[in-house]
């Protein structure tokens, strides 16, 4: 173990190797898979199925188990682990506060999840994109830019150090119904197609949208899983189709390696 700072809390000690996708969603991803067993990873530019982990020293053992206890080790279980998908069968049986033609929105305490830990989750992910550049599956070096600001907004929340900062970031979560969408991870990165500073993250069939600005008004403090708002927590409604975030990406990655000769 080397010693260096924790890029959380700022303590100089022995760092943990740490993992770009977590280890148990690595694990997850292995299991999805039909006859080649290492794992798909897709980027806007490419993708690949690869044993290849990214990691490097980065936490402190308290903050890799401040991200597991607030996180983790809530939210893998409930995604899908291709034989269930307990977060989509949760859902399902579910009431919903209300339904428009795309999605049907749950508040999250009223069907027995923590909204809270769904989006610490999220933007811990997000947040370990974007505080180091990773060597990537393709040999290129990148990560997610994120404003200096907005990143330290993120890690303050993340290290305990500030209540979620409402105002000006919210985290919206959704469920995937299609296939496609629960069986690929996406790394974070920035939407294009919106006007705004959103950022997005797909990982086993639940889809994040993070969304940072100043004095958000009441209506994304609503839709947000985490803050002070409902705690909502969407299913999306296209079952017989790859649904509109996933489709995008795909439009965007070249597949490599074995995923080219299979698509080919
Ligand atoms: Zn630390």
């Amino acid at each position: 173990m080397q010693i260096g700072t924790c890029a959380l809390c700022g303590i100089v000690g022995k760092l943990h190797d740490s993992h770009f996708l977590l280890k148990s969603v690595y694990r997850l991803l292995r299991r999805s898979n039909n006859g080649n067993l290492s794992p798909v990873l897709m980027s806007r530019r490419a993708s690949i199925q690869s044993d290849f982990q990214m990691k490097q020293p980065l936490l402190c053992s308290a903050c890799e188990r401040r991200f597991s206890e607030n996180g983790e080790s809530y939210v893998v279980p409930l995604l899908n682990n291709g034989r269930s998908f307990p977060l989509l069968n949760r859902l399902k049986l579910a009431l919903p506060l209300y339904t428009t033609s795309t999605n049907s929105a749950f508040v999250c305490p009223a069907v027995g999840l923590s909204g809270g830990k769904i989006g610490y989750f999220g933007l811990s992910i997000l947040w370990r994109a974007a505080v180091r550049q990773w060597r990537m599956f393709d040999g290129d070096a990148t990560s997610v830019a994120l404003d200096p600001a907005h990143l330290e907004l993120v890690r303050g929340y993340l290290a305990g150090e500030t209540a979620f900062p409402d105002d000006a970031l919210a985290v919206t979560a959704t469920v995937a119904t299609d296939f496609l969408s629960q069986n690929l991870c996406f790394v974070p990165s920035r939407v294009t197609d919106n006007p705004g500073i959103v950022y997005s993250l797909l990982t086993k069939g639940l889809y994040y949208r993070f969304v940072f600005g100043e004095n958000h008004p009441p209506q994304m403090r609503a839709i947000s899983c985490i803050g002070t708002g409902p705690g909502l927590i969407f299913l999306n409604d296209a079952s017989d189709k790859a649904w509109e975030p996933c489709a995008g990406m795909m439009e965007t990655t070249v597949p490599k390696g074995s995923l080219a000769v299979v698509r080919s």
